[in-house]
């Protein structure tokens, strides 16, 4: 069982990790309701999410998370330590909104911006299913005494069609912008053999001049043989 759970959650994120940018680690941001379940299953957050998720896991909350928390009072003080362990993610909300309102926005703002993609963690069903219909977002919930991952809804999946769309688009804009780059790096090749051939001749003239030492070597007789060829290397043997 706690197989086919590690697979399903594998599947379920590997179309936000391969279609959203969401990729580890993963940066699960919880509100009061799902702090407050991790309690009453007794279940250690940083311990349970990155087994669950498979990859490392930074748990974030909100300002407006802890506010709400903190104006809930006593019941909810138990989940209010939880939170206050947590990391703070940035929301722009001065004064303090609900939750639900406060991780709906950000969810907006992750799906625009290609910065920080958070994973939402919420028991509250209203969020749940806006958060749904923004598409894209991984939520996490607590059920069956254990973190499951919702399954991919039917907003990410028309998001997912609408996006292979827009990526064919821009292969062919870079096909008619950059052309086709891998014919170039033939050519470099060919650029080599030139220098190879110098190197060839070099050599040549070097074993002629070695010859006419050897030659002149031996004596005037060679000299006279030769003739006008051997004018100079008679000047070479005068040096010697
Ligand atoms: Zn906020």
């Amino acid at each position: 069982m706690k197989q086919t759970r590690l697979r399903r959650a594998a599947r379920i994120l590997s179309v936000y990790r391969y279609n959203f940018g969401v990729t580890p680690p993963y940066q699960v941001i919880i509100d009061g309701t799902y702090a407050q379940a991790a309690l009453t299953e007794k279940l250690n957050l940083a311990e349970q999410l990155p087994k669950y998720l498979g990859a490392p896991v930074e748990i974030y909350t909100t300002k407006c998370c802890l506010d709400e928390l903190t104006k809930l009072g006593h019941p909810l003080y138990g989940a209010l330590c939880i939170a206050k362990l947590q990391q703070i993610a940035d929301c722009p909300h001065n004064p303090p909104r609900g939750a639900g309102d406060c991780l709906s926005h950000l969810a907006r703002r992750t799906k625009k911006e290609k910065g920080r993609k958070y994973l939402f963690a919420t028991q509250d069903a209203t969020l749940q299913e806006k958060l749904r219909a923004i598409g894209g977002i991984p939520i996490l919930y607590i059920a069956y005494k254990t973190v499951l991952l919702d399954p991919v809804s039917e907003a990410t999946k028309t998001a997912l069609e609408s996006d292979k769309g827009e990526l064919e688009t821009i292969k062919e804009l870079k096909k008619e912008l950059l052309g086709e780059e891998p014919a170039k790096k033939k050519r470099k090749k060919k650029g080599v053999n030139p220098l190879s051939c110098k190197k060839k001749t070099m050599k040549k003239e070097r074993v002629v001049k070695g010859s006419e030492g050897t030659k002149t070597a031996n004596g005037k007789r060679r000299r006279r043989k030769k003739g006008n060829t051997g004018e100079g290397g008679g000047g070479a043997t005068a040096e010697n």
